[in-house]
């Protein structure tokens, strides 16, 4: 029963808030794109998100990326997603802060998320401010072989996540500070804290007098802070799905 207590501390919170990296898509089979299998192993992959090769030919990005991002309907969320999602509903958890770029907190059912690295949710014209294609439609043009196109100016549409040379998304990031400096708990899942400023997230928590719980397989720069660590993702979640179910 490790995660007895993490069930506790989070139906007693009064504002809990979790925090998600990679290490919660690999679990429904999303490679990292840093980890021993990751993306950035095959060639030429650190191109796929980069800004200056995006405007230089966009079919790359589309070609290399259909296959991981634009097969949403064949991925499928893991337990930590539904767990989660399931929090949410029942009222114990305000908001959901990823780093993932894969939709699957939103194909999971979770309303209130926070994508601090954007998001592929909205596809737009780097040319025409007012140009934007949703996702779906998005999808369905890049899964035809094709690209998705502005309907003014006919250039290529960039996906809103951010790319290696472009700043994070600033709306996203206040809000996500926000979440933060009001959380009394926040719950950091699969993120080593490396990258930042979205390592700084739970150091709001902290300062604020909240505590920070961390799952993660790799030590994080934050663990001894942590009132409670845990190693295995799926375990945990499995876990709390029981005690949700029992409740
Ligand atoms: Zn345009």
């Amino acid at each position: 029963m490790v995660a007895k207590e993490l069930f506790n501390k989070i139906t007693q919170a009064k504002h809990c808030t979790a925090f998600t990296g990679a290490g919660v898509s690999t679990l429904s089979g999303i490679r990292d794109f840093r980890g021993k299998d990751g993306l950035y192993n095959d060639f030429d992959a650190e191109k796929i998100f980069d800004i200056d090769y995006f405007k230089s030919d966009p079919s790359f990005y589309y070609k290399t990326s259909a296959s991981f991002i634009y097969n949403l309907e064949q991925k499928e969320p893991s337990i930590v997603h539904n767990v989660l999602a399931g929090l949410e509903k029942r009222g114990f958890i305000k908001a959901l802060i990823t780093q993932n770029i894969d939709l699957l907190h939103s194909k999971a059912g979770s309303s209130r998320v926070i994508e601090i690295h954007g998001s592929p949710k909205i596809h737009y014209c780097l040319r025409c401010p007012d140009v934007s294609m949703p996702f779906e439609e998005a999808a369905e043009i890049v899964n035809s072989g094709n690209l998705p196109r502005c309907v003014k100016c006919y250039s290529v549409l960039k996906p809103a996540i951010t790319f290696f040379g472009e700043s994070l998304p600033l709306n996203a990031l206040k809000d996500a500070v926000k979440e933060a400096e009001k959380s009394d708990l926040m719950l950091v899942l699969g993120t080593s804290l490396t990258v930042y400023p979205a390592a700084s997230l739970p150091q709001y928590t902290l300062s604020n007098g909240g505590e920070v719980v961390i799952v993660n397989d790799m030590p994080t720069p934050l663990d001894k802070l942590a009132v409670l660590r845990f190693d295995d993702l799926q375990e945990v979640f499995e876990e709390l799905g029981r005690h949700i179910n029992e409740s």
